[in-house]
C-alpha cells in the first residue's frame, strides 16, 4: 500500500498548481490502492469521499503546494480513522489514552480474554502482553490456556510463561475450557495475581460450538478486556472475522499481529472501521519483545509509506537556504545546473545526514535513488571527496565543464588529492544529474528541496 500511495503522491508533489481533475485522478488511484491493500469496499468509499471533500476545496487547489496539502489530508484522515492522535486537546488525549491502553482497573485478579482465529497469534500475544505488563507496570500475571483440543498449544503457552517469567496455570487433563477458566480465576485470586490471561482455543473458521464456549467463558469470568487478535496479513477475511466475533463477544479492543510481515495494512483500517474498536497493540515479531503499543500516527505513516516527513522538513528547513534553493531550482529547470550547484547540493546533503539519511526520509525516494545509482551513484563516503574535486576547479571550469580537457583534469586531480578517473566520475555524474533534472523538471531534487525549504 505504501508504494502505491507513494506513486500517487509522487505525481502530485511534482506539480505546481493542481486542478480539480488532478485531485479526482489522485482519489481514483488512492481508491484502487486501498482496494488492492484489501481495505473493505465500504470503508474505502467512506474514506475516499471524506478526503475528496477536503481535497477539492478551494484551499488546496489554490495553495502553493497542493500536492503536499493532499498528502496531509490523506495522512490526517488515516490517523483519524485509525483512532485519532494524542497530540490534540487534553480531553482528546485522555479519551485516546483510555482507548488505546489496557484497562486494568477493578478488583484483582482481572481477566483478559484472548479471542481470534487459530494461528492469529493469541498465544504469542498473551505472552507478549504479559511481559509488557510485568515490566512496565509491575503486574503479577497468570497465563492460562483454555485450548483443550491441542495439548501442544497449552505447552506453548507454558513455555512463553517461563520465558517471560510469569505464572502459568498447571494443566489438568479432562477439564473443559469453562472449568479451566473458573479454576484460573480462583487460582489467580489465591495466588495474589493482578491479571489472568485466558488464552482461548484455536478455530480455523468461525465455529458455533467454539463460539458458544467462548461466550460462556466471557459471561463467567467477566473479562475487563476482551481482545480480538487478528493477523494483519489476512486482508478481507479480517473484516468478516471481526464482525462475527464482535456479534458474540463484548470485545474491547483489537491486536493486529504480523505487522512486521509484508502486510498491506488494509486489515487494520477495515477492522477498526467496521467494529469501531480501538487498536491496542501491534505484533511486530515472533519473539516476546515484538509488541508495540498502538500509535495511530505511526501506523498511518507506515500505510502511507511516507517515511518521517515531519523530521525531514524540520531538518531541511534548518540547513537549506531558501533563496539558494530557489535559485538552484530555477537553474535546474532551465538546464543550467552547473558544478557549483552540484558542490552546494553535496554540501547540503552532508549536513542532512548524507544521502542514506535523506533517502530514508523522503517520500518516493526509492525511485530517485535508483536513478541516481544508475547515474553513477552518490556514496555518502564520497560526498566530501566529490566536493573537494569540484572545489579544485576554477570558476570557469565549474560553470562550463566542457572546458575540462586532460591537462586540466590532471591539475584538478592533483589539487584535490584524487585520481583523474575520480574527477571524470564527478563530471559524468554532474552531466547525468543535470540531464535527469532537466527531464524531471520541477519535480526534481531542487523542486523538492525548494518546497521543503518554504
Ligand atoms: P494462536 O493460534 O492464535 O495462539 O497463534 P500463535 O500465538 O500460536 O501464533 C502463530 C504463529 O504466528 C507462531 O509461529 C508465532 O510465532 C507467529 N506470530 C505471532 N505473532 C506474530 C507477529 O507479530 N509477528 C510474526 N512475525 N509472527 C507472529
Ligand atoms: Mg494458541
Amino acid at each position: 500500500l505504501g508504494d502505491k500511495l507513494g506513486n500517487v503522491f509522487d505525481n502530485l508533489t511534482g506539480r505546481g498548481a493542481l486542478s480539480e481533475k488532478d485531485v479526482n485522478a489522485a482519489m481514483r488511484e488512492i481508491r484502487v490502492a486501498l482496494l488492492e491493500a484489501d481495505v473493505a469496499l465500504p470503508v474505502v468509499k467512506t474514506f475516499v469521499e471524506k478526503i475528496r471533500r477536503e481535497a477539492v476545496g478551494e484551499k488546496v487547489i489554490k495553495s502553493i503546494k497542493p500536492g503536499q496539502m493532499v498528502v496531509k489530508i490523506v495522512n490526517d484522515a488515516l490517523i483519524d480513522m485509525l483512532g485519532g492522535t494524542l497530540s490534540d486537546e487534553d480531553a482528546d488525549k485522555e479519551e485516546a489514552a483510555k482507548a488505546t491502553h489496557l484497562n486494568l482497573s477493578g478488583r484483582p485478579p482481572v481477566a483478559i480474554l484472548m479471542a481470534g482465529l487459530q494461528g492469529s497469534g493469541k498465544t504469542t500475544t498473551s505472552g507478549k502482553i504479559a511481559l509488557y505488563l510485568k515490566k512496565a507496570f509491575k503486574k503479577k500475571i497468570l497465563l492460562a490456556s483454555l485450548d483443550t483440543n491441542r495439548p501442544a498449544a497449552m505447552e506453548q503457552l507454558g513455555m512463553l510463561a517461563k520465558q517471560a517469567d510469569v505464572g502459568f496455570l498447571p494443566i489438568i487433563k479432562g477439564q473443559s475450557a469453562l472449568e479451566i477458566a473458573k479454576r484460573a480465576m480462583s487460582e489467580g485470586a489465591k495466588g495474589g495475581y493482578d491479571v489472568v490471561f485466558l488464552d482461548t482455543a484455536g478455530r480455523t473458521t468461525i465455529n458455533d460450538e467454539l463460539m458458544d464456549e467462548v461466550e460462556a467463558i466471557a459471561k463467567e469470568t467477566q473479562p475487563i478486556e476482551t481482545l480480538l487478535v487478528a493477523d494483519s496479513l489476512t486482508g478481507q477475511d479480517a473484516v468478516e472475522t471481526a464482525k462475527r466475533f464482535h456479534e458474540r463477544l463484548p470485545l474491547t479492543g483489537l491486536v493486529l499481529t504480523r505487522i512486521d510481515g509484508d502486510g498491506r495494512g488494509g486489515a487494520a483500517l477495515s477492522m477498526r472501521a467496521v467494529t469501531g474498536l480501538p487498536i491496542k497493540f501491534l505484533g511486530t515479531g515472533e519473539k516476546l519483545d515484538g509488541l508495540e503499543a498502538f500509535d495511530a500516527e505511526r501506523l498511518a505513516g507506515r500505510i502511507l509509506g511516507q517515511g518521517d516527513i515531519v523530521s525531514l522538513v524540520e531538518r531541511a528547513s534548518e540547513v537549506i537556504d531558501q533563496k539558494e534553493a530557489e535559485r538552484a531550482a530555477e537553474k535546474m529547470r532551465k538546464g543550467q545546473f552547473d558544478l557549483d550547484d552540484l558542490a552546494k547540493q553535496l554540501g547540503q546533503m552532508q549536513k542532512m545526514g548524507g544521502m542514506g539519511g535523506l533517502m530514508k526520509l523522503m517520500p518516493g525516494m526509492g525511485k530517485m535513488k535508483k536513478q541516481i545509482d544508475a547515474a553513477g551513484g552518490i556514496d555518502d563516503h564520497l560526498l566530501k571527496q566529490q566536493q573537494a574535486i569540484i572545489f579544485s576547479m576554477t570558476p570557469e571550469e565549474r560553470r562550463n565543464p566542457a572546458l575540462m580537457k586532460a591537462s586540466r583534469k590532471k591539475r584538478i586531480a592533483a589539487g584535490s588529492g584524487m585520481s583523474v578517473q575520480e574527477v571524470n566520475k564527478v563530471i559524468k555524474m554532474h552531466r547525468q544529474m543535470s540531464d535527469m533534472m532537466k527531464k524531471m523538471g520541477k519535480g526534481g531534487m531542487a523542486g523538492l528541496m525548494q518546497q521543503m525549504g518554504g
